[in-house]
């Protein structure tokens, strides 16, 4: 079996467990946190974020806890509408929530052994030195302090989200293909 690290337990990161748990893979999350705290305000997620969450299996027990929202509304101070913008999608809907709700839903569907706290990946380049506060990640660090002295010079790119229309196709395709087989391990 492939082992797999995923570093930091935000959404992106419990999100990615998951997905990858659907994939007949065990990842593990590390998360430099001590505790994943109810922090955070209300969130929207949209009609996209809603379709891999169904995919998940977990769009009902979301919903229990979402308001859902057909529009948004534009005003001004004296609350005469600006601008209305239809947001209701014909298979999945745009839903708003408290942050910590779907972080813990998200937390919840994980195996708790699966989850390690207070486990923080910190690759000091400038020393070529690294420190490990998790001996689980170990392996990672020395893998990671390897790579970096592979690559003098990192540049990080941002890709306008227009040019990157690909990575959209692709992951509506991955969605799409419904009832594809994990792969072995
Ligand atoms: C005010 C505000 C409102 C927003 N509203 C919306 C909204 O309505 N809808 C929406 O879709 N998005 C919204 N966003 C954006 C959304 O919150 C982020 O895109 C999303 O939370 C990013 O998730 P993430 O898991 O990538 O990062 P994060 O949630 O930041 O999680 C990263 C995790 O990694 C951990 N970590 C970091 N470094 C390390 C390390 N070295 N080792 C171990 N762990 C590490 C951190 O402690 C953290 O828990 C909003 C953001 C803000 C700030």
């Amino acid at each position: 079996m492939v082992q797999i690290a995923i570093i930091g337990g935000g959404i992106g990161g419990l999100t990615a467990a998951l997905a990858l748990r659907q994939c007949g893979f065990e990842p593990e999350v590390f998360e430099q946190a001590p505790a994943l705290l109810d922090v955070g305000a209300a969130i929207a997620i949209w009609p996209n974020a809603m379709r891999v969450l169904t995919r998940l299996n977990l769009a009902e027990k979301i919903l229990e806890q979402a308001g859902v929202m057909d529009e948004i509304r534009w005003l001004d101070q004296h609350g005469r509408l600006i601008n209305r913008v239809s947001i209701k999608d014909q298979r999945y809907p745009a839903i708003a929530l408290h942050r910590a709700d779907l972080q813990h839903t998200l937390l919840t569907a994980l195996p708790a052994s699966s989850i390690h706290l207070d486990s923080e990946l910190v690759v000091k380049q400038i020393l070529g030195q690294y420190r490990v506060k998790e001996p689980r990640l170990q392996s990672l660090h020395g893998q990671a302090v390897m790579l970096l002295n592979a690559v003098p010079t990192r540049t990080i790119r941002h890709i306008p989200r227009a040019r990157n229309a690909r990575a959209d196709e692709l992951a509506n395709e991955a969605l799409d293909a419904e009832g594809t087989s994990p792969p072995a391990g």
